[in-house]
């Protein structure tokens, strides 16, 4: 198979992460006959800096003329970094709202899952973890209040905000669809989460999950409350197989869900819309503390690159194969720093990418 990926490098760990995803991807395709054409984009900082913008016209339209998209991370150190002196809408973050919006990818798909071999990093007892949990979060990524009107005024001489968040049925009904799709490749399972006993847009988000319902009838639809959601990830994560829910819920909830597994630099996300045309990247972000120093775990965005071959070239076996060779290589006792413990063999990023390559055969 011929497949075009634009490439994002994107700012801080970025650019050493991004390198051994293509390591790894490049082993696959030489296992298995594709060739991956990589198209490398600027986007972030790394823009800002030669083009004054965090992403160009021309950046955008080649990324929509690809065929998926694998990002790195983008931003800097905020509050040092001068990309923060400038107007919200020229900062490095800009970049990742107008590229999503720009592909009109409006499913956000973010998996949690406890590695075996990882379980003393998980923060949460033994009694809790019991036989592990492997959940993923399907947020809507474009609607709801992060994208509603928004307004600051001065009222009778007191400051006032303003944030709108609405949802029409057709928003709501085609990120059900992704959350019944996803549950039916899974164990079946799906709760959706809202704030129905409050506000409007939750009542009218259950009412269309429940409508979509009907024609999954081989998956187990359940409601909960976005309060309770918050808890039970901590109380009972095993519990829960896709939860499905709105914009800012679910960047909350998707958080901590990462959090729960005790390795952020473990989890890759896609974000997807109607066509196969997706972006994958990693769960964390840039993190410019550790930036240049070999220090980064690039399994996140590897295994973005998996879901990357799921999802957008339906290359199921390939993409088993490279989360298997993560699995191998964990088992092997090789960490990172950041899911370093004793007993096991510390490696820099640059090695953990050839370890993994190493496993596809
Ligand atoms: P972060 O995820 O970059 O870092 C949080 C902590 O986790 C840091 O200590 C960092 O060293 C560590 N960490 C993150 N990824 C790691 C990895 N792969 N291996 C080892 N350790 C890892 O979050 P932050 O510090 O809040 O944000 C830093 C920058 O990233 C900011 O500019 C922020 O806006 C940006 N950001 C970008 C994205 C994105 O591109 N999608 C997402 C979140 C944050």
């Amino acid at each position: 198979m011929d497949c075009n990926i634009a490439v994002i490098p994107g700012d801080g760990i970025g650019p050493e992460i991004v390198t051994e995803a293509r390591k790894v991807l490049a082993k696959i395709g030489n296992t298995y006959g594709h060739k991956f054409n990589f198209t490398e984009l600027l986007m972030g900082g790394a823009s800002i800096d030669v083009h004054g913008v965090p992403l160009t016209e021309e950046a955008l339209e080649a990324a929509r003329n690809s065929d998926a998209v694998l990002l790195g991370a983008v931003g800097g150190n905020v509050g040092v970094s001068n990309w923060y002196s400038l107007p919200p809408e020229l900062r490095p973050e800009a970049g990742l709202l107008k590229i999503r919006k720009g592909l009109n990818l409006y499913a956000n798909l973010r998996p949690a899952l406890l590695f075996e071999d990882l379980r003393e990093a998980c923060p949460l007892k033994e009694s809790i973890i019991g036989d592990g949990f492997d959940l993923i979060v399907v947020r809507e990524l474009t609607g709801g209040l992060y994208f509603g009107e928004r307004k600051t005024v001065v009222e009778e001489g007191i400051r006032k905000a303003y944030d709108t968040l609405t949802y029409d049925e057709e928003e709501i009904r085609r990120i059900a669809l992704w959350g019944f799709e996803t549950a039916r490749k899974r164990r079946k399972k799906l709760c959706s989460v809202d704030k129905a006993n409050v506000i409007d847009s939750s009542r009218l988000w259950r009412q269309v999950v429940k409508e979509v319902s009907k024609d999954y009838p081989d998956v187990e639809l359940s409601d909960m409350l976005v309060d309770n959601c918050a808890m039970q990830l901590v109380k009972d994560p095993g519990q829960f197989d896709v939860i499905l829910t709105e914009n800012m819920f679910g960047d909350i909830l998707s958080d901590e869900a990462s959090m729960v597994t005790g390795s952020i630099g473990m989890l890759p996300s896609a974000s997807l819309g109607r066509t196969k045309l997706g972006l994958y990247e990693p769960s964390h972000g840039s993190a410019p503390d550790i930036a240049g120093q070999n220090k980064a775990n690039p399994v996140a965005t590897i295994l973005s690159a998996a879901m990357l071959l799921r999802y957008s070239f339906d290359l199921e076996e390939e993409a088993k194969q490279i989360e298997e060779a993560v699995q191998k290589v964990l088992k092997n006792g090789y960490r990172t720093v950041d899911i370093m413990s004793d007993g096991n063999t510390l490696v820099g990023t640059d090695k953990m990418g050839d370890l993994i390559a190493g496993e596809i055969k």
